[in-house]
């Protein structure tokens, strides 16, 4: 076995994957299905976590994590055969050929003609979530020349389905086997629990890790040659997400802003007692020549955010001003992480 991981992986774990979710539509119902009630079964796309209304979301979400390729998920994107070959042949025009494109399906409307277009249209890897009724798929897919491999959960006491999906990989000549960490979410931990799965740490399924360093161990000992990749939840989360971000932040950090210590957005968001946050901007603006860029009106319309260096002088207009000190996550959506009062 080798440790070779999947070019995918190499750009996710660096940060500079875009994660363009396709659709929520997928007609397999895992019971340990992770995906969150705004996106399961929903046919909505979302690029990283910024919903799609255009395509122009999604390239600018794409310049803004600088992505040296994207990942296509959902749901079932062949689901949306159409809409996920479109978005292939968009991603490839603008970000060049070099963009590096994977796929995630379950398989069940991978048919040739599909994995066919899906090649034509630029695919590079495609990741096959299958049953063992419709694996065929992952060779079908390494006949028509995709770098293709299976990915699937670590499902404590699934050990020897897991050996039988590597024996059936090699056999095929996949180019890797990836195995992720089964976790908790909102949305499947009833399913889970009613199964007896326990909880281990914030969100991983007991057993699962143990489950897939066991076959990885086996696979060595029997010399299985299939490169297979573990990822654990915490990778997910703290390592790729936390690198995309840091990649984010420096692209879409505004003139009034900071980055805060631990990696955050920082700002100061003052709270006039005397004028209107715009018409405070205003007067900073007009009587002592603050750049308009420095400066903005909180979306609220309550307060006024404005650069650290210009602080005084607004205090100055506005002296019993109250002043917060607001952290947020440089996401699309600028998720707020702390408000802590400066001046109250
Ligand atoms: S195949 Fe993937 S997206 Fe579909 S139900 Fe299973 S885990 Fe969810």
């Amino acid at each position: 076995m080798t440790d070779r991981i999947p070019k995918g992986c190499e750009l996710c774990l660096k940060g500079a994957k875009l994660v363009l979710f396709v659709t929520g539509l997928c007609d397999r119902w895992c019971y340990y299905c992770p995906l969150g009630e705004n996106r399961k079964g929903r046919d909505v796309v979302y690029a990283d976590e910024i919903l799609v209304e255009n395509t122009l979301d999604i390239l600018l979400e794409g310049r803004a994590i600088d992505a040296e390729g994207t990942g296509i998920t959902g749901g079932d994107p062949l689901i949306r055969l159409n809409r996920t070959l479109r978005y292939i042949r968009i991603l490839k025009d603008f970000f060049g050929e070099g963009h590096h494109i994977h796929l995630y399906t379950n398989g069940m409307y991978a048919s040739k003609d599909a994995l066919l277009r899906l090649k034509e249209a630029g695919l590079d890897e495609i990741r096959l979530h299958t049953t063992i009724s419709n694996r065929e798929k992952i060779r079908d897919a390494k006949i028509l020349g995709l770098c293709a491999g299976a990915e699937v959960p670590a499902i404590p006491g699934e050990e020897s389905q897991l050996k039988d999906l590597i024996l059936y990989l090699q056999s095929v000549g996949a180019d890797f086997l990836n195995i992720n960490q089964l976790e908790f979410t909102p949305q499947n931990a009833y399913q889970l629990k009613e199964r007896g799965f326990d909880l281990e740490g914030s969100a991983a399924v007991r057993g699962s890790e143990e489950t897939a360093h066991r076959v990885i161990q086996w696979a060595k000992s029997e010399g299985i040659e299939l490169p297979i990749h573990y990822c654990s939840s915490s990778t997910k989360d703290n390592l790729q997400l936390r690198m995309r971000l840091i990649r984010r932040l420096k692209n879409v950090i505004r003139p009034y802003e900071e980055v805060t210590d631990d990696g955050l957005v920082g700002n100061l968001l003052v709270i006039p007692e005397r004028f209107t946050p715009n018409e405070l901007r205003s007067l900073l603006m007009l009587e002592l020549g603050i750049p308009p860029h420095m400066s903005r009106v909180s979306d609220d319309g309550q307060g006024l955010i404005i650069h650290r260096k210009f602080l005084e002088s607004a205090l100055k207009f506005s002296p019993n001003s109250r002043v917060f000190y607001v952290k947020e996550y440089p996401t699309g959506t600028r998720e707020r992480i702390a408000k802590t009062p400066l001046r109250y």
